[in-house]
């Protein structure tokens, strides 16, 4: 029995495509997960970023971002604790909250479950309010609506809706 998951990946720092198609190539080789669908890659304009004084307390460059679909018969939290490995070794580090990152990989969805915890929130609380997030997303997701909405109405009403390009600069390595 497994669970269909998807997740988002992202990187802002140094060779972006390397870290992603990493990312993936970790994914594929872990146990109890197989990759099932890879999206697009997607060059966006950074979110969240934290401010100092109303100028960016961190200057930080564009994201390409992505997602896919998993086959997973881990349990949610062995999942999110292989990610965070994942980040790890590829040189995450933790400095500034929203700040510069290598690669960045957070749950979106995990079948129809909903866990609210402290350490782990599925559905991921901000997805929604993402169109950096559900651009990639709508790549992989294999109904054209989640929770009842469709994801041209939901990207529509993303602030960030007009800063999301299709990334054509670099391949990822086929898995
Ligand atoms: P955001 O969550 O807004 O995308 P972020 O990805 O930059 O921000 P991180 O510093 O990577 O935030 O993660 C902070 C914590 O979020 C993690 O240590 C993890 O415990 C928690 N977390 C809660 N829900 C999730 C989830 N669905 N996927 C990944 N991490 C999660
Ligand atoms: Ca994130
Ligand atoms: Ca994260």
């Amino acid at each position: 029995m497994y669970n269909d998951v998807f997740i988002a990946l992202g990187s802002n720092l140094g060779s972006r495509e390397e870290y992603l198609s990493k990312a993936l190539a970790m994914l594929a080789d872990a146990d109890g997960v197989s990759i099932s669908a890879v999206s697009g890659i997607y060059e966006t304009a950074p979110v969240g970023m934290p401010m100092e004084a109303g100028v960016p307390a961190v200057e930080q460059g564009a994201f390409l971002n992505m997602a896919c679909r998993l086959e997973v018969t881990l349990s949610p939290f062995s999942l999110l604790d292989l990610l965070q490995d994942i980040e790890n070794r590829l040189g995450r580090k933790r400095i500034v909250r929203w700040g510069p990152r290598t690669i960045d990989l957070d749950i979106l969805l995990y079948g129809n479950l909903t866990i609210q915890t402290e350490t782990l929130t599925i559905p991921h609380p901000r997805m929604f309010e993402r169109a950096f997030v559900l651009t990639p997303l709508r790549d992989v997701y294999p109904q054209a609506e989640i929770e009842g909405r469709g994801f041209a109405e939901r990207i529509a009403r993303c602030a960030d809706k007009d800063d999301i390009k299709r990334y054509t600069g670099g391949v990822i390595a086929p898995i």
